[in-house]
């Protein structure tokens, strides 16, 4: 299988570099291929701006969809979108790894979402219509393909538990799930969460990499967060609320998951060794 691991950490040597070389070595003698795009050593620009086109932008003013849409359509992005972009193509599944920073991924990678997921590519996808709003949530370009989250986190996990003071981990990344690995059609599995980093020794650190070692193992046959899809007769269209005999009486994020059913074998989060 083809991975690709879109990675965000400035310092090699820090423990998300670590756990990130073990995941490509491992993956490797399992006999997948992969590929890295470490984007602070690629010196990824974050910063989505007119120069995304070759051309400008093509009115009066910079609109970055419009520009975003034509520069897609017409083969005139910037290079290193494009070259992007061929990543994910290539891709059976795509982990996105980083330290959480400010309750969210480094600036660096919320920029490379911002200028690869183009118009065309990753939203705009498909009809638009009263009775259709575009293939998007469960459907779109990255469908049949994974993605995975590997975060590291200061705070404890109880800190991100249910009634915990920094909000439940699963809220906290829902706009990564759902919005930006959902929304273009990935199957999501759950996060791989290294809480409480900064009580690491050689010994967790061992751990750590037997638990993340079997994440990667069963890629392929992990069960994916049961978010519903949009197309599937569970929200009203053009609406998009759920249908009130979906989920009644619920709201907030945790409605757009169906219930696992009871045996069901979907797991939590992977919580690495405390
Ligand atoms: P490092 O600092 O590199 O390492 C952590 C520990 O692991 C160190 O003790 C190191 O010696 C040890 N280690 C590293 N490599 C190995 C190895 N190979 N073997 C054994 N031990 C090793 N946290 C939150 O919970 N919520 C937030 O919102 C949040 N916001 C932040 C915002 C910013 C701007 C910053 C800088 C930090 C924030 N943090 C937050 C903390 C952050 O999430 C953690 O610092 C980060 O996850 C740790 O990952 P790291 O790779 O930088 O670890």
């Amino acid at each position: 299988m083809n991975i690709l691991i879109v990675y965000a950490h400035p310092e090699p040597q820090s423990l998300n570099g670590a756990l990130k070389n073990f995941a490509v070595t491992h993956l490797e003698q399992a006999g997948h291929r992969v590929q890295v795009s470490d984007l602070y050593a690629m010196k990824w620009k974050a910063a989505l701006d007119a120069n995304d086109s070759l051309d400008g932008p093509a009115g009066a003013r910079f609109d970055p969809s419009l520009d975003s849409r034509l520069a897609f359509e017409n083969g005139r992005q910037s290079a290193d979108i494009a070259q992007e972009q061929d990543k994910l193509r290539w891709a059976d599944a795509v982990i996105l790894q980083f330290p959480l920073w400010w309750f969210s991924m480094p600036a660096i990678l919320k920029g490379w979402v911002e200028r690869v997921y183009a118009y065309g590519f990753a939203y705009g996808v498909g009809e638009h219509s009263d009775a259709r709003w575009g293939d998007r949530y469960g459907e779109g370009a990255m469908a049949g393909k994974r993605a995975m989250l590997i975060v590291t986190t200061g705070g404890w996990e109880p800190h991100y538990s249910p009634r915990g003071i920094n909000g439940p981990m699963e809220d906290i990344l829902f706009p990564i799930q759902h919005g930006i690995l959902y929304y273009p059609g990935f199957d999501v599995l759950p996060p791989f969460l290294v809480y409480r980093t900064g009580r690491m020794d050689e010994a967790r650190f061992s751990a750590i990499s037997d638990t993340l070692a079997q994440r990667l193992d069963n890629l392929w046959r992990t069960p994916p967060l049961s978010f519903r899809p949009q197309n599937a007769g569970e929200y009203s269209i053009p609406e998009l609320t759920l249908r009130p005999e979906i989920a009644p009486g619920q709201s907030g994020f945790a409605a757009h998951r169906r219930p696992t059913v009871a045996g069901d074998s979907e797991p939590g989060p992977a919580r690495a060794p405390a």
